[in-house]
């Protein structure tokens, strides 16, 4: 006889809910360290079938499933809307950068990682040297809830396109989502578990991370982050580490302030700003410095939460939303618009004056607040973005200097006149460093993220002067010490 269990927390199941109704979506299994290792044994014998297939046998797959999911957009949107929250017209935008990626790396896979012959060099000239890039075989892919279908399609698509079998344990807020990827790639992939889903809490991602795949794609927060690699360090699995975010956002003197503040607003608020390279910090020039506060102020009074951007997804989120602001607000700092918060909705809140040691300006806030804070010059503006633990992305506005900024900005994308551009151009890696983790998704940076170089030299013919064998004379050693000088030795 089995007893109920006495709190959710012990129960074998869990429930993911709408944010903006509290209604429940669906009820999912709490998969445990034996599921997990199941599901990584299953996808053992599918990913050399998957490999196996080749380039076009994969790539014809991976456009099925694009064409799918782009003929189903309507019906995606709709559960993204219940699950996540979001508008529905964002979630069709999020989908849609989504199949771009998907056709991007199913097209360039093959090019990218393909085998190429590379020079030998003059010492080797007898040699043939050829590269690829292989596929490792198993990745774990552990998302977050807050774009569930863009930010985990990052490592499932190239992850897939390189030739990989994934286990894919989406957010306990968007399982549903989750479910219906893994479900719409099996429509298209019957044949075999290639893409496979796992649903729990932390507990089943941190299984995965013991379950022996050849790689964990992690996207989450940095604290999460570091547990994921403790685990992994046990099993030397590698990581890629998609973390969040404190970007910042330069508004030079020669900047079109009308687009700076469009751009600040968007790259703020959108999505409840809960977007790991959403805009949380301003730096403004002091000579645009009122005008950028008077248009982004004008806007952000025409932005409603509830209509143009949904509810905070997570209910823990709402407290340290909160508590960002109310710490800003007691060390001098204003609220010129928003600054209040009705259950999980948060109204569009612009903070001036705010200290540079606050919490709305030093930790990653996750909510639709900006901290606009003027600079003398461009020189302080990169000084105060850099001085951060995270490093993601950013922007810059300026007619004249975007590029100079842009490239002394300590983070791994920037985009000068437009914000979060670089997210939707499929060829451009996608990654940080410091809090914000290390390796890279997107781009071919992205499909060689889940392979293995694998070189490979053949013998053309043999050298009349033996160089790796122990019959080498002394004669040949001389020779080998002329050459390298004659080479290398005369700059
Ligand atoms: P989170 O760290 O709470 O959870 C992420 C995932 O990790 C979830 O699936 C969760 O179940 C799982 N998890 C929890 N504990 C685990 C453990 N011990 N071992 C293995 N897995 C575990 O993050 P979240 O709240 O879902 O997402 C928000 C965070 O993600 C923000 O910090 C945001 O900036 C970041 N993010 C980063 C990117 C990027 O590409 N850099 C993209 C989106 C979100």
């Amino acid at each position: 006889m089995t007893t109920a269990p006495e709190t959710l927390a012990d129960a074998p199941v869990f429930e993911s809910v709408e944010p903006a109704t509290g209604k429940v979506v669906a009820t999912f299994p709490k998969q445990t360290e034996d599921d997990v290792r199941a599901a990584v044994a299953r996808a053992r014998a599918a990913a050399t079938w998957w490999r196996d297939l080749g380039w076009e046998g994969r790539r014809v797959r991976l456009d099925r499933w694009k064409g799918l999911l782009a003929r189903r957009t309507p019906e995606l949107a709709a559960l993204v809307h219940r699950e996540n929250g979001k508008p529905l017209a964002d979630a069709q935008l999020e989908i849609t950068l989504a199949v771009d990626h998907i056709a991007w790396s199913a097209k360039n896979a093959p090019k990218t990682l393909g085998p190429r012959k590379v020079p030998s060099g003059l010492m080797m000239a007898n040699q043939e040297a050829w590269l690829e890039y292989q596929p490792l075989g198993v990745v774990g892919v552990i998302g977050p809830w807050n774009y569930p279908v863009f930010t985990p399609m990052g490592s499932i698509a190239y992850a897939l396109a390189a030739g990989n079998a994934v286990v894919f344990k989406p957010s306990e807020h968007t399982p549903a989502i989750g479910k219906w990827l893994v479900d719409a790639f099996a429509e298209v992939v019957p044949e075999q578990p290639v893409m496979q889903l796992l649903t729990g809490l932390g507990d089943t991602g941190a299984a995965l991370c013991r379950a022996g795949v050849d790689k964990i794609a992690f996207t989450g927060s940095a604290p999460t982050g570091r547990k994921v690699m403790a685990a992994c360090a046990e099993t030397l699995t590698p990581v890629l580490m998609e973390l969040g975010g404190k970007d910042a956002m330069i508004v030079d003197e020669d900047a079109d302030v009308e687009a700076a503040a469009t751009g600040a607003l968007w790259g703020g608020m959108s999505n409840a700003g809960q977007t790991c390279i959403g805009i949380e910090r301003v730096y403004v020039h002091e000579k645009v410095y009122d005008s950028f506060v008077q248009k982004l102020t004008e806007k952000a009074r025409k932005v409603t939460a509830g209509e143009s951007y949904g509810p905070i997804t997570m209910p823990g989120q709402v407290d340290v939303i909160r508590r960002h602001i109310a710490d800003a607000l007691s060390k001098g700092g204003r609220a010129l618009t928003g600054g209040t918060i009705e259950g999980n909705v948060v109204q569009p809140t612009v903070l001036v004056d705010v200290p540079e040691d606050s919490l709305a300006v030093r930790e990653e806030t996750f909510g639709p607040t900006l901290t606009v804070t003027r600079v003398r010059d461009a020189d302080e503006a990169v000084r105060l973005s850099n001085d951060t633990t995270y490093g993601l992305a950013g922007a810059v506005f300026s007619k004249d200097h975007g590029m100079d900024i842009a490239k002394r900005l300590d983070s791994g994308m920037t985009s000068i006149n437009q914000v979060i551009a670089f997210a939707g151009i499929p060829s451009l890696p996608f990654g940080g460093k410091g809090d914000s983790g290390f390796g890279r998704i997107h781009g071919e940076d992205g499909l060689k993220e889940f392979t293995r170089a694998k070189s490979i030299t053949r013998q053309k013919y043999a050298l009349p002067v033996p160089l790796l064998s122990f019959d080498r004379s002394k004669r040949v050693d001389a020779l080998l010490g002329r050459t390298v000088r004659f080479l290398h030795g005369r700059s």
